[in-house]
């Protein structure tokens, strides 16, 4: 089995379902409410253990209701919390709106996650005996560079999602393997808004990219080739929060046992594909027998 870790940021996702994002100073009528467990750490976590791996995460909730419930939906998908702190205050939460259209607005207020500032011997322990180590950029960016650099060093593969988008320090590219920004963030990070512009440039400092292009799908890049255009299974999106834990958790399932990137991004599409098509972000994260299924018989995806 796929053994992984992840370094990342728990958050109560506070979901609204509108017609449409209110414009500053306006307001509008929301459709419903619902709280889910959530943060970019803890998502890639639920859909890389949805996806067939062994995996336990670093990082901290709060002394709150919200952090006993996210530890406990971490424990309910078989995620090893062990190592995830609970912190003074208050756990970290996401304040998000989803249109009519399956996009989504979304405000994040760090809390516990906050806490995270440096590894402990124990964390660099169980980073030994991963197959990688996932990051984002919801915990503190000294923590990140850490980890990452740990994981290196011990030989580790490191896989980053600089997302929320920011200058990334020289000593964290050094040490990543795989960069899987989405267009957006491919493009805050060079200023090229061509994604294929942007891959090549990225790997000037990392070794592998992969640019995610929402329902295009997405772009692998490797230093010495042409990067490769992977189309996504179209589907009639329904919430795209999550899409990109879920392709990233589920990518680093497949290449943790052995498939060929080309092949590993597809299969991940089809992990991200099922989660569009149902509410929420770690609630909609798919299980392994899913993924097979749909990857192995397109059609089941298949918009009308
Ligand atoms: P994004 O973060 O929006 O680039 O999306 C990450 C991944 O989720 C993409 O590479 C796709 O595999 C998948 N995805 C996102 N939106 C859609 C969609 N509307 N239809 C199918 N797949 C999607």
């Amino acid at each position: 089995m796929t053994s992984i870790v992840v370094l990342g940021s728990t958050n109560m996702d506070l979901v609204t379902y509108v017609p449409r994002a209110p414009a500053l100073g306006e307001t509008v009528t929301g459709r419903s409410f619902r709280t889910i467990p959530g943060g970019k750490g803890a998502n890639q976590a639920v859909a890389a253990a949805r996806a067939g791996a062994e995996v336990a995460m670093i990082g901290a909730v709060g002394a709150d209701d919200f952090g006993a419930r996210l530890r406990s939906t971490l424990e309910h998908c078989a995620v090893d919390t062990d190592l995830l702190r609970t912190a003074e205050g208050s756990s970290g939460t996401a304040h998000v709106v989803v249109d009519d259209e399956g996009g989504n607005a979304i405000v994040v207020v760090p809390g516990a996650n906050g806490t995270v500032t440096s590894l402990t011997h124990g964390d660099e322990a169980l980073i030994a005996t991963a197959d990688a180590l996932l990051l984002q950029l919801e915990l503190p960016l000294s923590v990140v560079v850490e980890g990452a650099v740990t994981a290196r060093r011990l030989g580790v593969r490191t896989v980053l999602t600089p997302a929320p988008a920011q200058p990334l320090p020289p000593e964290l590219l050094a040490a990543t393997d795989l960069l899987v920004p989405n267009e957006h963030e491919a493009a805050a990070l060079t200023g090229l808004t061509d994604p294929r512009a942007a891959a090549q440039a990225l790997l000037r400092d990392v070794p592998e990219v992969v640019v995610t292009l929402g329902a295009a799908g997405s772009l692998y890049a490797v230093r010495g080739a042409e990067p490769v255009a992977v189309p996504a299974p179209r589907v009639r999106a329904v919430d795209t929060t999550g899409a990109g834990d879920t392709f990233v958790g589920a990518l680093a399932v497949a290449l943790g046992e052995g498939r060929p990137a080309p092949e590993a991004l597809a299969w991940a599409q089809t992990a991200a594909a099922l989660s569009v098509q149902r509410e929420g972000a770690s609630t909609s994260m798919p299980y392994r027998v899913e993924i097979e299924a749909a990857f192995l018989s397109p059609h089941i995806l298949e918009a009308d």
